[in-house]
């Protein structure tokens, strides 16, 4: 139980890789302020059970990360409630997909203020606590878009790409507090993010799921696989470990071989 008495938050993890994350995080013995959209009824559910599964404490704020004073908010109720925020795991994020010229503006500004603007806004409000107590880790959830583009995601791309420009950018200004930040990189994760990409695809050439879901595989990665969220966490656990203590600044691939090319 490598992470007894530290505390987690996870963005987005109501569902896909945010959970796995945070259900590895609990594994390892951390407390976790769960956050993320869907049924009452559900998260309570989930909160209740992953507090039971692994005798830790398990929190729920369904903060809307779009809005920056939500994620200062956020974070406040953490230290308060649990006494610190020590990981923060940056991993709500959405996706829209069209050619540049169709691009929505709005679609454009909510995928940016998502999946860039509130990982800013979540290491601005988190580092200052961290660095008073000398111990942080902070994991933020890019993708192999991070690294190399495809089209019609000109939005996510941008993003991701970005994510890491920021990771870097606060891991040198952390590099003697305590404190490593790092980005991680999945290729294709079966989550409903990537579920409705395959069902758009399916209807659109009239096949079938089975067949969207092996040519997307087939189209970026050299392992046709699909990561799992487990994966994802126990790659999250790692960096929090003591043997992950001097990686820093990284962009970290998990993903079948798709920038490898
Ligand atoms: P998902 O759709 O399963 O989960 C997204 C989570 O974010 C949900 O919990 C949702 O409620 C939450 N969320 C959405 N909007 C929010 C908002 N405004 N405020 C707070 N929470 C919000 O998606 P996923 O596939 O698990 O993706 C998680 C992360 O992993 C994203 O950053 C995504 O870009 C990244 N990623 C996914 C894949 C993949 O193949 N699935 C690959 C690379 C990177």
């Amino acid at each position: 139980m490598g992470l007894t008495g530290k505390v987690a938050l996870v963005t987005g993890s109501t569902s896909g890789i945010g959970l796995g994350i945070a259900r590895e995080l609990a594994r390892a013995g951390a407390d976790i302020m769960l956050n993320g959209f869907g049924e009452a009824d559900a998260i309570e559910t989930l909160r209740a059970g992953l507090a039971a599964e692994f005798g830790v404490r398990v929190g729920f704020d369904g903060a809307d990360l779009m809005q920056a004073s939500e994620i200062a908010r956020l974070v406040a109720r953490c230290e308060a409630e649990f006494g610190a925020l020590d990981i923060l795991v940056n991993n709500a994020g959405i996706q829209h997909v069209a050619l540049v010229e169709d691009f929505p503006d709005a679609k454009w500004d909510a995928v940016i203020a998502l999946n860039l603007s509130a990982v800013f806004h979540g290491m601005k409000a988190t580092i200052p606590g961290m660095k008073r107590r000398g111990w942080g880790r902070i994991i933020n959830i890019a993708s192999a878009h991070g690294l190399v583009a495809s089209a019609q995601k000109i939005a996510y791309v941008a993003a991701k790409h970005g994510v890491l420009g920021a990771t870097k950018v606060v891991a040198i200004e952390c590099a003697n507090a305590g404190i490593t930040v790092n980005a991680i990189c999945p290729g294709w994760v079966l989550t409903p993010l990537v579920e409705a990409q395959i069902a758009a695809r399916a209807k659109a050439n009239g096949t079938s799921v089975e067949a969207e879901s092996n040519a997307l595989l087939a189209e970026k990665q050299p392992m046709l696989t699909f990561t799992t969220p487990e994966k994802i966490g126990a790659f999250t656990v790692f960096l929090c470990s003591d043997a992950g203590s001097t990686t820093t600044g990284a962009a970290l691939s998990i993903d079948g071989g798709w920038v490898a090319q």
